[in-house]
């Protein structure tokens, strides 16, 4: 008898198992559909050699020291700074916007002021600001909105940013500064033997056993097991009952050529050309040295695996039935990117799962019987005595 049967091998769902294995003794199957651990974290050496990400670029960062230092426990790092370049009218300018992007675009030489200023004569007023459109136009202008964001965002989700929630563009800041790092995070690193390896350390324990090309469905009726954490797309769980929740989805095209460097930065943004939006060059994020280099383009699609959840409105209050059903649903703990139809980073959801564990456990420790020898306990007959047990 298992007392958590897990579907789902990624962040949410492996730092579950490793908390209920390790920390409360927990007996715990982990499924997986897919053939590896990791879920969109995985990474392998590809067969020239190069460690590649096969669902396009993960780069980890967070401001947590409690995330940082409990995956710390799996992995040594590599200190890694992201940096960005779009391709422009003609050029590769930085991104996020910066003081270096407006000059070199403009041919200008302006200093932070100025540029302040220059944000401050295009940005068009908003009352308030609630679409991805708001939150650019209302910064830097029409003019910057449309080089930088409209396209690309058209592209990445097939709708226009003033269809979208704020928070899509909102992910990536305007500087006036030269600050050319993707992210501010205080704790900026990549796993130093790779994402797949850090969770093989999380994984490995005797109480953890792991099927993997296996989905759930196949096996739930005849694995016994006392409680479900659900990491899979929510509307899936419920069998699409109030219709499908959108997800946005991606066709990744892994090229390796036969030179050491293929472009000058790790990622390079097309806002405006191609059907892709942007290409990886793995090298730069694992920092490995190899005579040959590997590269990802990323071509958004509707149909195929729920990478991105839609961040609209209406999705938000469909998704809101669907976890209505799911609170109603004794034994089972939804969490994750798809469980909970939010656009999580890496981190964020090794925060919802640590925080999901400590529900649990106080949970568990709730329900725990009262020793014999605490004030109001029942005693006298040995039937009725209760009996610490492990929580
Ligand atoms: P997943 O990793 O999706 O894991 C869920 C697992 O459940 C999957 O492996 C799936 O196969 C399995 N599953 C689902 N249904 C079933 C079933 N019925 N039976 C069995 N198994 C099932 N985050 C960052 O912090 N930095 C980045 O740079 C970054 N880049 C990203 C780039 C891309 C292209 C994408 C798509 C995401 C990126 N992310 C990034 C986000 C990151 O991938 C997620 O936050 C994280 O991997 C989510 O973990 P999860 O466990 O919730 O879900
Ligand atoms: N975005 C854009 N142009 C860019 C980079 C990002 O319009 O050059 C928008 C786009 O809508 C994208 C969102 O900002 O989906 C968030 O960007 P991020 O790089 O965080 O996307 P992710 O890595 O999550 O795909």
């Amino acid at each position: 008898m298992f007392d958590y049967l897990i579907v789902g091998a990624g962040y949410a769902g492996s730092v579950l198992a490793e908390r209920l294995a390790r920390v409360a003794g927990k007996k715990v199957l982990v499924v997986d559909r897919r053939n590896h651990i990791a879920g969109n974290a995985y990474d392998h050496y590809n067969d020239a050699g190069v460690l590649v990400h096969r669902y396009g670029p993960h780069i980890f960062h967070t401001n947590s020291r409690e995330i940082f230092d409990y995956l710390s426990q799996f992995t040594a790092w590599r200190a890694y700074e992201h940096r960005v370049l779009a391709s422009v009218d003609g050029q590769l300018v930085p991104m996020p916007i910066n003081l270096d992007t407006i000059n070199q675009l403009y041919g200008l030489n302006l200093t932070s002021m100025q540029v302040e200023d220059f944000f401050a004569s295009v940005a068009e007023k908003r009352e308030s600001i609630r679409t991805s459109e708001d939150v650019v136009v209302s910064k830097v202008g029409r003019e910057l909105y449309e080089k930088f964001f409209r396209g690309y965002t058209r592209k990445q989700w097939g709708l226009d940013p003033s269809e979208l929630d704020a928070l899509v563009t909102a992910r990536v800041p305007t500087r006036t500064n030269r600050d050319n790092r993707y992210f501010t995070d205080s704790y900026q690193s990549m796993p130093r033997h790779g994402f797949t390896r850090m969770f093989e350390n999380m994984l490995d324990h005797p109480n953890i056993k792991l099927m993997l090309n296996t989905d759930y469905r196949d096996i739930r009726e005849c694995v016994p097991y006392r409680a479900m954490i659900y990491t899979g797309p929510i509307d899936e769980f419920f069998d699409h009952r109030f219709g499908k929740l959108p997800y946005r989805s991606l066709r990744f095209g892994h090229e390796t050529h036969d030179v050491p460097v293929y472009q000058p930065a790790a990622v390079v943004n097309y806002p405006n050309d191609h059907a892709y939006t942007r290409i990886t060059e793995f090298k730069y994020l694992t920092g490995q040295t190899h005579a040959k280099t590997s590269i990802v383009y990323e071509f958004p699609q509707a149909e195929g695996d729920p990478y991105y959840p839609i961040p609209q409105a209406e999705n938000g209050a469909l998704y809101g039935r669907y976890l209505a059903l799911a609170e109603e649903t004794p034994g089972v703990h939804f969490v994750g990117r798809l469980a909970s139809y939010r656009y999580y980073n890496m981190d964020q959801v090794v925060g919802a799962a640590l925080t999901l564990f400590k529900k649990i456990q106080k949970a568990a420790a709730a329900a725990a019987p009262v020793p014999s020898y605490a004030p109001g306990a029942r005693n006298g007959t040995g039937a009725a005595t209760p009996v610490l047990s492990g929580v």
